[in-house]
C-alpha cells in the first residue's frame, strides 16, 4: 500500500517507519522544512527506542521524507495526518494544523483516497474535515474519512505500535475500513511476528485485535482511553496523599489494590503527577467537548485538580526537607515528562525546576535524553546541565529524582551519598524501597510512603538508621568545614 503520513513527529515518525517495516511504501511529510532535510540527511530528530534501527533500515527503500504535501497525496492511496493538535487558550483542541492539511489534500486529490486522522481530534472532526473537502469541490465519491487513533507511549513508540493491545478504525463505509484493515493486516493475522526486525518483550505475542466502529465512537474511545488513564493517575496520587497522611504505605496499598482483576495493577504509580503532550491537552479537549455537548464532566475538572496540586505538593516537601529554599544548591534527575524520551512538552520536572528557580535555587540538572529541548523552555540562569547524575549530585544540597528513567532506579548509592553536601534525597517518582535509603544513611522522600525523619521516628530501627543518616550529615559538615 502507498501511505503518506503527514506530520514527523512523535507519532508521525514512528507511524511512518512502523508502516514500512510493515511492509508498505511510505512518505513522511513535514512542513518544517528543517526537519525534513534531516531526517533526508539521516538524522534521527526524536529521542525513542528502535527508531534509529528502524529508519536506517527503511529509509530510502520502503520510507522517504519529502516536504511536498500534493505530492504525496498525489502519489498515495491511504493519507494520514498525525500534526499537532496543541490546547487553545480557552483548552479546545487547536485543530488549524489539521484543517490546513484538510485544504492541501482537498486540493491534490485526483481519484479516490482515504484520509486517516492519526492525531487526537475531538468527536466531529472527521465530519469537519468531510465538510472541508466538500467544500473545496472533492466529489463525495472520490474520498472518506476514517479515525485511527493512536494509542502508542514516548519511550516505548515503536513496540507499542508495532505490538499493539488492539487496534480501533472508524470507518463509516466499509470500502475504507477494507483498506485499513489490509495496512494493519500483517499485525492482526500475526505474520509480521515471525519475520520483525523488532522483538516483543513476550514469548509468542499475542495478535492484536482490531475494532471496527463508527468514527465519533474511535474519535471518543481515543479521549475517553486517555482521561481514563489519567484518572488512575490522579486516583492513586490523591490515595498517596491520604497514605502520608495516615502514616501508611501506598506501594503496599497499590499492591493490594491492584490484584483485584477488575482493577488491574498498571498505572498505580504514585508520584508528581502525568504530563506531557498527550494527557493535559487531551483531559481539556475531552472535558470542553463535553461541555459543548451539555455535559458538565467534572470529573475531568477534578483529575486536572489533583494532577496541578501535587506538583505543589511535591515543592512543599523539598521546602520542608531543606527549611529555606533560596541559595540552596539542587541536584535535578530527570527533565522529560517521563523515561525513555526527549519530551519535555508540560513536563512536572520542568515545572519544578522553573518554581524552585523563582525561590532562588541553584540547579545542577541531568537528563540522559532531554538536556536540549528542557534548554530551550527553562531560563538560562541558575542551571547547570551536567553529563551524569553524580555530577549532578556533587556538592548539592539535596538531590531530586522528577523522571522515572531506569538508570535513576540503579544508582550507586554511596557514591551518591558520598558527593552530596547532605544526604537528601526526595524521589518524585517513588524508584527507591524507604527502608534501603534509609540503611544507606540517606534522609529520603518520596510520594505515600512514610519518610524516615524526627517527626515520624516510631520505632528504635527507625531511630538508629535517623541516627546513621544525622552523623552522615554531621561527618560530611564538619569534613566542608575542615575543607574551607
Ligand atoms: P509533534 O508536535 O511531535 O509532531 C507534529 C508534526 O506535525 C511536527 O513535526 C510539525 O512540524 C508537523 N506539522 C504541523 N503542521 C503541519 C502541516 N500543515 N503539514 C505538515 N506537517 C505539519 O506531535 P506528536 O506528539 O507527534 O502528536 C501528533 C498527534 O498525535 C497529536 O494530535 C497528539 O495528540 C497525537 N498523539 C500523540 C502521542 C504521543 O505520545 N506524542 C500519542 C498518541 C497520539
Amino acid at each position: 500500500m502507498r501511505i503518506a503520513v503527514i506530520g514527523s513527529g512523535y507519532v508521525g515518525l514512528v507511524a511512518g517507519a512502523c508502516f514500512a517495516e510493515l511492509g508498505h511504501q511510505v512518505i513522511s511529510v513535514d512542513n518544517d522544512e528543517s526537519k525534513i532535510a534531516r531526517l533526508q540527511a539521516g538524522e534521527v530528530p526524536i529521542h525513542e527506542e528502535h527508531l534509529p534501527q528502524l529508519l536506517a533500515k527503511h529509509h530510502g527503500k520502503g520510507l522517504e521524507f519529502n516536504g511536498k504535501l500534493m505530492e504525496a497525496v498525489r502519489a498515495c492511496q491511504v493519507i494520514f495526518i498525525a500534526v499537532g493538535t496543541p490546547s487553545t487558550e480557552q483548552g479546545t483542541a487547536d485543530l488549524s494544523h489539521v484543517e490546513a492539511v484538510a485544504r492541501t489534500v482537498a486540493l491534490a486529490i485526483d481519484e479516490y483516497k482515504v484520509i486517516v486522522e492519526k492525531s487526537t481530534v475531538p468527536v466531529f472532526t472527521s465530519e469537519w474535515i468531510r465538510k472541508v473537502m466538500l467544500l473545496n469541490g472533492v466529489p463525495a465519491e472520490q474520498f472518506d474519512v476514517v479515525s485511527n487513533p493512536e494509542f502508542l507511549r514516548e519511550g516505548s513508540a515503536v513496540r507499542d505500535f508495532l505490538y499493539p493491545d488492539r487496534i480501533v478504525i472508524g470507518a463509516d463505509t466499509e470500502r475504507s475500513a477494507s483498506l485499513l484493515r489490509e495496512i494493519y493486516q500483517p499485525l492482526t493475522s500475526g505474520s509480521y511476528y515471525s519475520r520483525g526486525t523488532i522483538p516483543s518483550l513476550i514469548e509468542a505475542p499475542p495478535s492484536p485485535q482490531l475494532l471496527v466502529t463508527s468514527t465519533k465512537s474511535a474519535e471518543l474511545i481515543k479521549h475517553a482511553s486517555n482521561a481514563f488513564l489519567a484518572t488512575k493517575i490522579s486516583f492513586i496520587n490523591a490515595v498517596a496523599n491520604i497514605c502520608e497522611a495516615a502514616g501508611a504505605d501506598v506501594g503496599e496499598v497499590c499492591r493490594g489494590i491492584g490484584m483485584d482483576a477488575r482493577i488491574g495493577s498498571k498505572f498505580l504509580n504514585p508520584g508528581i503527577g502525568y504530563g506531557g503532550s498527550c494527557f493535559p491537552k487531551d483531559l481539556k479537549a475531552f472535558a470542553s467537548v463535553a461541555k459543548e455537548l451539555g455535559y458538565d464532566f467534572r470529573l475531568l475538572d477534578e483529575v486536572m485538580g489533583i494532577n496541578e496540586r501535587q506538583r505543589q505538593l511535591f515543592l512543599r516537601k523539598v521546602r520542608s526537607a531543606l527549611w529555606t529554599l533560596k541559595d540552596k544548591r539542587i541536584a535535578v534527575l530527570g527533565l522529560a515528562f517521563k523515561g525513555g524520551t526527549d519530551d519535555v512538552r508540560e513536563s512536572p520536572g520542568i515545572d519544578l525546576v522553573k518554581s524552585l528557580l523563582k525561590e532562588g535555587c541553584a540547579i545542577r540538572a541531568f537528563d540522559p535524553a532531554a538536556m536540549q529541548r528542557a534548554q530551550e523552555v527553562l531560563p538560562n540562569a541558575g542551571i547547570t546541565y551536567c553529563e551524569s547524575a553524580y555530577e549532578a549530585a556533587s556538592q548539592a544540597d539535596a538531590l531530586l529524582i522528577l523522571t522515572d528513567w531506569q538508570e535513576f532506579a540503579t544508582l550507586n548509592l554511596s557514591r551518591l551519598r558520598n558527593l552530596l553536601t547532605y544526604p537528601i534525597i526526595l524521589d518524585g517518582r517513588n524508584l527507591y524501597d524507604p527502608t534501603t535509603m534509609a540503611s544507606e544513611g540517606f534522609i529520603y522522600y518520596s510520594v505515600g510512603r512514610p519518610n524516615l525523619q524526627y517527626p515520624s521516628i516510631r520505632t528504635n530501627a527507625d531511630l538508629a538508621v535517623t541516627e546513621n543518616a544525622l552523623m552522615s550529615i554531621k561527618s560530611r559538615s564538619s569534613h566542608a568545614v575542615a575543607s574551607s
